[in-house]
């Protein structure tokens, strides 16, 4: 079994927790990312959740963002929770966009109003289709509106909560802080 090697950008944010899940999986290498050169090392790459301002300032500041969005662009997976599905999203409402990246429009913090953390269970077709998943929800962001080659995997409260664009995964949610590997297989899937 060939071995997948998936860096998790390490700047900030739930990191541990991606590299636990991550080496739970046999065919997986989790390893962080801080530098140009180990981004040039990962077949795939995790944005963890955090605070997504800072994240953008970080990203900026480690010299990340230009490598990183080409990567993107040229095809290698990436997969955003929670803050860095902010980072990847071309419309931040009411804010500014990172990586611009992702047909999706969010809205920072937006369950806040109706409560800061919570958990849900759901089925996601495309990820489990028997076993319904645990869903983590911190100060998330939810999804407005997705278009061109996004396409919605699940939704929360009548909130967009997940979406799909080829290579690029977003969740509003935080699989690596649940026991289940399913989230972090499903993203496997999509390298070569
Ligand atoms: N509220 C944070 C932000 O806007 C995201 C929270 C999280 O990643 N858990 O960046």
């Amino acid at each position: 079994m060939r071995t997948k090697k998936i860096g998790v950008l390490a700047l900030q944010g739930s990191v541990e927790e991606h590299l636990h899940t991550l080496s739970q999986i046999e065919d997986a290498e989790g390893f962080p990312v801080r530098t140009k050169e180990e981004l040039s090392h990962a077949e795939a790459i995790i944005l963890p959740g955090g605070e997504s301002t800072t994240l953008r300032k970080l990203l900026r500041e480690f010299d990340l963002e230009d490598p990183l969005r080409r990567r993107i662009t040229d095809g290698m997976p990436v997969w955003g929770t929670c803050a860095g599905m902010i980072l990847l999203a071309r419309e931040v409402e009411g804010g500014e966009s990172t990586l611009s990246v992702m047909d999706i429009s969010v809205r920072r913090n937006a369950y806040g109003r109706q409560s800061d953390s919570f958990s849900a269970e759901a089925v996601i077709p495309e990820v489990s289709p028997s076993d319904p998943l645990r869903l983590v929800f911190i100060r998330a962001p939810w999804v407005e509106r997705v278009w061109g080659g996004a396409h919605i995997l699940c939704e929360v409260d009548g909130h967009i909560a997940a979406v799909r664009q080829h290579n690029i995964l977003a969740t509003s949610f935080h699989p690596e802080l649940t026991n289940s590997t399913a989230f972090h297989r499903y993203f496997l899937s999509l390298l070569p």
